[in-house]
């Protein structure tokens, strides 16, 4: 008999988000598409549905510990008891340090921190309760420090320590916590940071190209392989572990 699993992906009505949500719906999971607003996640459910699969758009705020636990809730009743959670709803405010405001401070970390633990603490039972759970966060090559990002890479890094301790907590009931950092991937995040630096994005990204290793930028479903492999049953043994997937050894 095969288990329909259920997984819960944030930040998931475009971008990175949407990209595994339709990868890890392909894999058999049923899928919660999570993101700020309900109607912004439809597109991404029904084409997850036209192409055989079973998904929910829940609108939430991550960072909102109420609508977390109600959006959890309305998961584990509608779709199913969730035992998969990728941790990816983002957002940027960049700026130089003494440019930056205390609001896009609080707004960053609070969405990529705080929304981490939030979604984490009210899935995390019942991965416990099953036995068997993944949690995969996107961290980013902006961890390791990014001209313009104090508060993105601070969170980013954070986000690498929450991983390795939430590995050390749940290990012991069948669950696993990994982190994916990725480099340069087409979004509209990266097409914001192009807007912001006044270049159009097709130079942006030809620049970006020029210096990776394997001389492209990425794509969503550059990201979503790597989280079908974290959230596979035989990667049972892998835990705590921060994965790079940047076309090279950073970025
Ligand atoms: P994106 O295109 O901007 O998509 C982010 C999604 O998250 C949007 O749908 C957004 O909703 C949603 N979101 C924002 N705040 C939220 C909140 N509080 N609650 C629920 N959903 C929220 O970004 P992306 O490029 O796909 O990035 C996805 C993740 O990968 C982020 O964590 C990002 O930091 C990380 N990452 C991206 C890159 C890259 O090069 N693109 C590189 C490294 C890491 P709205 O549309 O309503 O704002």
């Amino acid at each position: 008999m095969t288990i329909t699993r259920t997984a819960v992906v944030t930040g998931a009505a475009r971008g990175i988000g949407a990209g595994v949500a339709k990868r890890l719906a392909r894999d058999g999971f049923a899928v919660a598409v999570v993101d700020l607003a309900e109607a912004a996640g439809k597109p991404v459910v029904e084409e997850i549905e036209a192409g055989g699969g079973r998904a929910l758009a829940v609108g939430a705020d991550v960072a909102d510990e109420q609508a977390v636990q109600a959006a959890v809730d309305r998961i584990a009743e509608e779709l199913g008891e969730p035992t998969v959670l990728v941790n990816n709803a983002g957002i940027i405010r960049d700026n130089l340090l003494f440019k930056m405001s205390a609001d896009d401070w609080d707004a960053v970390v609070n969405v990529h921190l705080r929304g981490s633990f939030l979604m984490a603490r009210a899935v995390q039972g019942y991965m416990t309760k099953a036995g068997w759970g993944r949690i995969v966060n996107l961290s980013s090559t902006s961890a390791l420090g990014n001209r313009g990002q104090a508060n993105y890479a601070a969170a980013k890094a954070g986000l690498q320590g929450f991983t390795k301790t939430l590995a050390l907590e749940l290990g012991k009931f069948g669950v696993t916590a990994n982190a994916i950092a990725p480099g340069f991937i087409e979004t509209e995040m990266t097409a914001a940071t192009a807007a912001r630096v006044g270049m159009p994005f097709e130079d942006f990204t030809k620049a970006a190209a020029a210096q990776i290793p394997v001389a492209r930028t990425g794509k969503p479903e550059d990201i979503a392989h790597a989280v079908s492999f974290f959230v596979s049953e035989g990667a049972g043994f892998v835990s705590g572990q921060v994965l790079y997937v940047a076309g090279g050894p950073k970025a």
